[in-house]
């Protein structure tokens, strides 16, 4: 942690405008005179705006008072009853929707299942009654550490349905991190799979479990999907097959009438910066924000086919793979593999295939498709497209620009959205059909959403001034606390900055009142008494032709406090050329982002999740030994083959 934060310079100027077509805004469900007078009323007479928004949806019990806010903690919906998964699936059959689909899946092998609303329902009930077969009950904990199957999404729902707080561990996690996942959640069930299938070959996740039961004593069961070829060792007592559970279970299940603010899952936060933080979110009002936002920010039509590449393992993959879409009675793209399985021309046949019309992924993979060049996908029809969206970290403005000429055809709308696990659903974006975008900037607030960008003792800066982004008021899907260390929520979130969220992200704000975030404020660096966000250098790399991706750090300079290191891989094919690259960041955004060292690298460090982690590229700088967490990284060998890579 670097200490007291001010301002922090806005050097990139990105003038152009991206406006949606007559075509789609004319079909779009908001326009911006529909935003305007919404978001002013949700800021306004916000009881009355959520309260017309939650009964959209159906309650058990309905609730006494919208909000309690007792400074730091939020209730919302208080006293009212509800159940997600009855929204998500009976709701929706109740209203004819039975015989849609619902799930559409595909396997890294190219196996499709298909499950209706219906369905998916009989599934969920039928998973709800063999969890409670095996003891589980509302309030209990159960973690999901599963490929990107149809099981996981049912399992969350079943949990869902009795009342059970999922924690969804990405499959591609480690043994330990697994292992404290489970204890610090205290769950007493584990659902895995024999094993999942990453770029062709089986991952052992039965074995991976087994490890993690033996250092996690509170675990009771293990329920094993068959993924694979079903002859993972079964512990006689402990573990149970999924197929055996479930498929002897009844059809019969009532929902659980579920208090709004009972606990719906604990996530535990990808880990760019630190220990994973269990995120707690409830039913109530995470179901509302989530069933908002995907309706408003994806224009959702019925006949829409939406595809969001997140595994169910992030934040994204619960709110916009799983609940926001399914309460919305969506047709959802489940794709469990690599994107370059058998090449990076897969993701375009699964658009072409499915007939895609919605894709939300984000700027690791649109650089990693930018890198491959135009002609990948080109070779599909990509026209059954009408909306792009972007998650995950900020976008370059070169790669939205790429995103929306090859990927939407300059026909698509392009929506980047702000937001967190913290957050529970999207913050800030703009609505396809009511704003331009501007590329590289995340845009205005949603619905509610009461934002700001502030100094470090909660000044409001003024328009273009770089500072921290934080949050006035509370929101429906706001977390409610860290599992377990309530006092680590109220320092983290509300206690950094007086009555206020902070997102621990830096962002600016035009004179139009799109946000632009410019980095994570832990990695801001410090040149000649300049404070620059890693996002605006990081752009103008991105921006000569030779770059594909880059990752800016400081390093200690005894003269400017510090200098700028850029870590850059190649596009491919093509040789950077540091003093043309030098030349270049001077030009785009000024001398003082010049970059003092430059790495080519072949691989930068992500973590599973795909994004960039400067916390060891800070160390390496430097000339350090790599300290710390490595095990959230997709492949910590990448370091140690950047620390042998020569500076030029
Ligand atoms: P940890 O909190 O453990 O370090 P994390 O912050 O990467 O992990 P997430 O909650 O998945 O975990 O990511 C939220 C963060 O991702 C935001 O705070 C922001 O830094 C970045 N982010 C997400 N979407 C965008 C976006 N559209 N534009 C800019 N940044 C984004
Ligand atoms: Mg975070």
């Amino acid at each position: 942690m670097t200490q007291a934060h001010d301002q922090i310079d806005a050097m990139l100027h990105e003038t152009r405008v991206i406006a949606p077509s007559a075509d789609f805004a004319s079909r779009a469900s908001l326009s911006r005179e529909d935003y305007e007078r919404l978001y002013r009323r949700s800021l306004d007479e916000p009881d009355q705006f959520w309260a017309e928004v939650a009964g959209e949806l159906d309650w058990m019990t309905p609730w006494e008072q919208v909000l309690d806010w007792q400074e730091p903690h939020a209730r919302w919906f208080v006293g009212g009853q509800t159940n997600v998964a009855y929204n998500a699936l009976d709701r929706n059959v109740a209203r004819g929707l039975g015989d849609k689909r619902a799930i559409i899946w595909e396997g890294e092998d190219g196996e499709v299942r298909t499950f209706t609303y219906a369905e998916l329902l009989r599934e969920v009930k039928k998973a709800a009654n063999a969890l409670e077969a095996l003891g589980v009950q509302a309030g209990d904990r159960v973690t999901l550490y599963l490929p990107l199957i149809p099981e996981a999404a049912i399992a969350m729902l079943a949990c869902a349905r009795i009342g059970a707080t999922h924690s969804v561990v990405f499959g591609g996690f480690s043994v330990s991190a697994l292992a404290d996942r489970i204890r610090d959640a205290e769950s007493r069930l584990l659902i895995t799979a024999d094993a999942g299938y990453r770029r062709g070959v089986p991952v052992n996740l039965k074995a991976n479990a087994d490890e993690a039961a033996a250092l996690a004593p509170c675990l009771e069961n293990i329920l094993v999907v068959c993924r694979a070829n079903c002859d993972a060792p079964m512990q006689p007592g402990r573990d149970v097959w999924w197929h055996d559970a479930v498929g002897a279970a009844g059809e019969e299940h009532e929902a659980a009438a579920l208090d709004s603010e009972h606990p719906l899952f604990v996530l535990y936060t990808s880990g760019s910066t630190g220990k994973p933080k269990g995120i707690v979110h409830t039913t109530g009002g995470y179901m509302v924000g989530t069933y908002l936002t995907t309706r408003s920010v994806f224009d959702l039509k019925p006949d829409d086919v939406y595809w969001c590449t997140a595994d169910v393992g992030w934040v994204t993959g619960h709110s916009y793979s799983v609940y926001g879409p399914l309460l919305n009675g969506a047709t959802v793209l489940m794709y469990e593999g690599a994107p370059n399985q058998p090449d990076w021309g897969r993701y375009w046949d699964l658009v072409q295939k499915h007939g895609v019309t919605i894709l939300y992924t984000a700027p690791t993979a649109i650089r990693s498709f930018m890198r491959q060049g135009d002609e990948v996908p080109a070779r599909y029809d990509l026209s059954s497209l009408r909306l792009l969206g972007s998650v995950g970290e900020p976008i370059n403005p070169e790669a939205w620009m790429w995103y929306w000429r090859v990927i939407g055809g300059e026909r698509c709308p392009v929506v980047d959205t702000w937001w967190q696990t913290e957050t529970g659903s999207i913050m800030l974006t703009t609505l396809p059909g009511a704003f331009a975008a501007k590329p590289g900037s995340a845009g205005l607030p949603m619905f509610g959403v009461d934002v700001a960008i502030v100094t470090r003792d909660g000044q409001e800066l003024g328009p273009d001034e770089g500072g921290l982004l934080v949050v006035k008021r509370p929101w429906p899907s706001m977390l409610r606390t860290v599992y377990g260390d309530d006092a680590r929520y109220q320092k983290t979130y509300w206690g950094e900055i007086p009555h206020v969220y902070f997102a621990g992200d830096g962002a600016r704000r035009d004179a139009d009142g799109y946000v632009t975030v410019i980095g994570r404020v832990d990695d801001v660096l410090n040149v000649s008494g300049h404070r620059l966000g890693t996002m605006e250098i990081e752009s103008a790399l991105v921006s000569h032709p030779s770059v594909a991706e880059a990752a800016v750090v400081g390093k200690p300079d005894a003269v400017k406090g510090e200098g700028v290191v850029a870590f850059v891989l190649p596009q491919l094919g093509q040789v950077v050329d540091p003093a043309a690259l030098r030349a270049h960041v001077s030009r785009e955004i000024g001398a003082l982002a010049r970059p003092d060292a430059i790495i080519v690298a072949d691989a930068l460090p992500k973590t599973r999740s795909g994004k960039i982690m400067r916390r060891f590229l800070r160390q390496i700088a430097a000339g350090q030994e790599v300290q710390g967490d490595t095990s959230t990284l997709e492949d910590p060998s990448v370091l140690t083959r950047l620390a042998a890579t020569p500076v030029v």
